[in-house]
């Protein structure tokens, strides 16, 4: 056992058992926060990290809202979990195109990881950001353009099992050995959620996930939308709709692992619930649609050939990054993307009216 895992058995063995929200944020918090886990050397490799077309394509949607929305000389700029600052250096080049969005720039990256924040703070040199521990903490008195890729699947989930004598919340325990196990606790649930419409079409053994942390970081995003204007950009793997369903998952050395296997080693993951994210914001949202759709709709192949007569000797690996993005066989359907606007915005380009 690792010493992370040592003190997460300690913590069980001093007050029972975990509940699973509080397992997985713990062990995110101490996996982000010990590595940068991100490319072919660390554990998974995201949409930015595969090309800069990704961040390019986002920047120019945030763009052309801005400018729709008649140029508000002062705006917010943020990312929720930037990893490297990868997307938003590449959102901000794209920017360079408009010099007065760039201008007015106020750039706030939310981030608990030291170890990303310092990662980030080299990539984004250039553009003097400020961190925050949480969206909520960033006083907003202006427009938000704002962008969350794989931000939200990484947030803690709380899972309930229904079974013959009800609604169980499933939580992290130990046996008699000291390996940890997932096991459901004795008291019904899910408590005060019975105006959730999963729970009266639920069957036998059926798995409810709730992302408390997420449907509150979408309310206090929509506030931010609904007061003063601005867009957010969210994607990430999920579903549209909510469904009944267990998507928990850990990824290490970019394979599927046991979540319990080394807790704090591998990245803990489960889908995005968009319909749950869209309702909680209070905010008109679009989409969500596919990622693929997403980025031909904002012209990814036009900027993909430019950037190959720009670069010949890399056209190979421009066009396999273009299909890995794009294609339903790559990360063109599983991901998806979500608009927020606040009251009257401008339609958010790529996302059909
Ligand atoms: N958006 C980046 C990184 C995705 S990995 C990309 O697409 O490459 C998830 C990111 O979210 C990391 O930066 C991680 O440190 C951050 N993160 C995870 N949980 C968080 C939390 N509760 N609060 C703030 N940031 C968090």
């Amino acid at each position: 056992m690792t010493p992370f895992a040592r003190h997460l058995a300690g913590l069980i063995r001093a007050d029972g058992p975990l509940r699973l929200d509080r397992f997985m944020a713990l062990a995110n918090a101490h996996y982000y926060g010990t590595r940068d886990p991100l490319g072919a050397a660390g554990d998974f490799t995201t949409a930015p990290e595969i090309s800069q077309l990704f961040g390019e394509m986002l920047g120019i949607a945030l763009i052309d809202h801005w400018e729709r929305s008649g140029a508000p000389s002062r705006s917010h700029r943020g990312e929720l979990g930037p990893g490297r600052g990868t997307l938003v250096a590449d959102m901000l080049r794209a920017a360079k195109l408009r010099t007065t969005f760039l201008a007015a720039a106020e750039l706030t990256l939310v981030e608990t990881s030291p170890t990303l924040r310092a990662r980030q703070a080299a990539t984004l040199a250039d553009y003097a950001p400020s961190w925050s521990d949480n969206f909520a903490a960033i006083p907003i008195d202006a427009p938000l353009y704002l962008v969350a890729n794989e931000f939200f699947d990484a947030l803690p989930i709380r899972q309930f099992v229904r079974s013959d004598t009800g609604w169980h919340e499933r939580c992290v325990a130990l046996d008699d050995g000291g390996e940890f196990f997932f096991g459901l606790s004795s008291s019904d649930g899910p408590a005060g959620r019975s105006e959730d419409p999963c729970l009266s079409v639920s069957e036998h053994s059926a798995i409810l996930e709730i992302n408390e942390p997420a449907r509150a970081i979408a309310a206090e995003i929509g506030t931010a939308l609904n007061g003063h204007g601005g867009l957010a950009l969210i994607v990430d793997y999920g579903h549209a709709r909510t469904a009944l369903g267990e998507t928990l998952q850990a990824v290490q050395a970019h394979r599927f692992a046991d979540p319990l296997a080394a807790p704090g080693e591998a990245d803990l993951t489960a889908h995005v619930d968009f319909q749950a994210l869209a309702e909680a914001s209070g905010a008109t949202a679009y989409g969500p649609v596919t990622q693929g759709t997403l980025l031909a709709a904002l012209g990814i192949e036009t900027r993909a050939q430019a950037l190959i007569r720009t670069r010949p000797d890399q056209a190979e690996t421009i066009s396999a990054a273009l299909t890995r993005l794009t294609d339903p066989g790559g990360m063109g359907t599983l991901f998806k993307a979500m608009a927020l606007t606040g009251p009257g915005g401008p339609h958010p380009a790529g996302f059909t009216p």
